[in-house]
């Protein structure tokens, strides 16, 4: 079996995300980027499927500009096989990234594909589930720990007070939550190998997507400042702040 795992280029989630002076969108320009951190977890995932023995190949696969290579060979040096880069200059809706991902479902017919339960720059927690739709496949999202057996995977999910485990027959779409593992860093020579393992360049419109935005953004804003708190003595005084001032209760 071959696994299939998206992986995108995001700003570092150690980096302040400052916004633009002019309100269209956060500052990208000399700003620390790296792998997204749940897509981190989905190639761990993937790598410890494989070395358990019940898949051959891990296959990373990331939409974005030129310098998403980067973020591939990370993924490589982890101990991903092979990857697939489709450049774009343009920011890719979720819906597009679904469809690209859906073509190279189709060309390279993986059993599993295993992506992270959501991207952490825009937080749409939308790629796994439109991709199970346009394959017809079943999905596990928010995966806390992945069985596999035979045919099927068993996906313990993160829901809402508690766990739910549901089995899926395979090919199925798996999407990775914090707490499934906790990723390997990659070391000095697999990070020399990963500089000769394969990578293919694509465009977007090798898979026929159109990658025009359907969502226009009409401003970004810093959240408002939060004011300084007040320490109360008593209960009493608590209670009168929170009629008279606060107007809560
Ligand atoms: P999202 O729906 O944007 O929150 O993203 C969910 C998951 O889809 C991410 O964790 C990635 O595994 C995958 N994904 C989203 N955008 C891309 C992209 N540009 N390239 C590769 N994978 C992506």
């Amino acid at each position: 079996m071959k696994i299939l795992v998206p992986v995108k280029r995001v700003i570092d989630y150690n980096v302040k995300v400052r916004v633009k002076a002019d309100n269209t969108g956060v500052e990208l320009a000399n700003v620390k980027m790296s792998m997204n951190p749940f897509d981190e977890i989905a190639v761990e995932e993937a790598l410890r499927i494989r070395e358990a023995g019940n898949a051959e190949e891990v296959l990373v696969v990331s939409i974005g500009p030129a310098q998403a290579q980067e973020t591939l060979r990370t993924a490589l040096a982890m101990g991903a096989d092979r990857a697939i880069l489709v450049k774009t200059d343009e920011a890719v809706e979720p819906l597009a990234i679904a469809k690209i991902l859906k073509a190279i479902v189709d060309e390279e017919n993986p059993g599993l594909v295993l992506l992270g339960k959501q991207a952490i720059d825009n937080d749409c927690n939308q790629t796994g589930q439109m991709l199970a739709a346009l394959l017809g496949w079943p999905q596990g999202t928010f995966a806390s720990e992945v069985v596999l057996g035979d045919g099927s995977v068993n996906v313990t999910r993160e829901i809402d007070g508690g766990l739910e485990t549901v089995k899926l027959n395979l090919p199925a779409v798996v999407s990775a939550d914090l707490r499934l593992n906790e990723p390997r860093y990659a070391s000095l020579p697999n990070i020399m190998k990963a500089k000769r393992k394969p990578l293919d360049t694509k465009e977007p419109s090798d898979y026929g997507v159109d990658t025009a935005r359907r969502v226009t953004t009409l401003k970004v804003e810093e959240p408002s400042k939060r004011e300084a708190g007040v320490i109360v003595e008593t209960v009493e005084e608590l209670v009168t702040k929170l009629r008279d001032e606060a107007g809560v209760i």
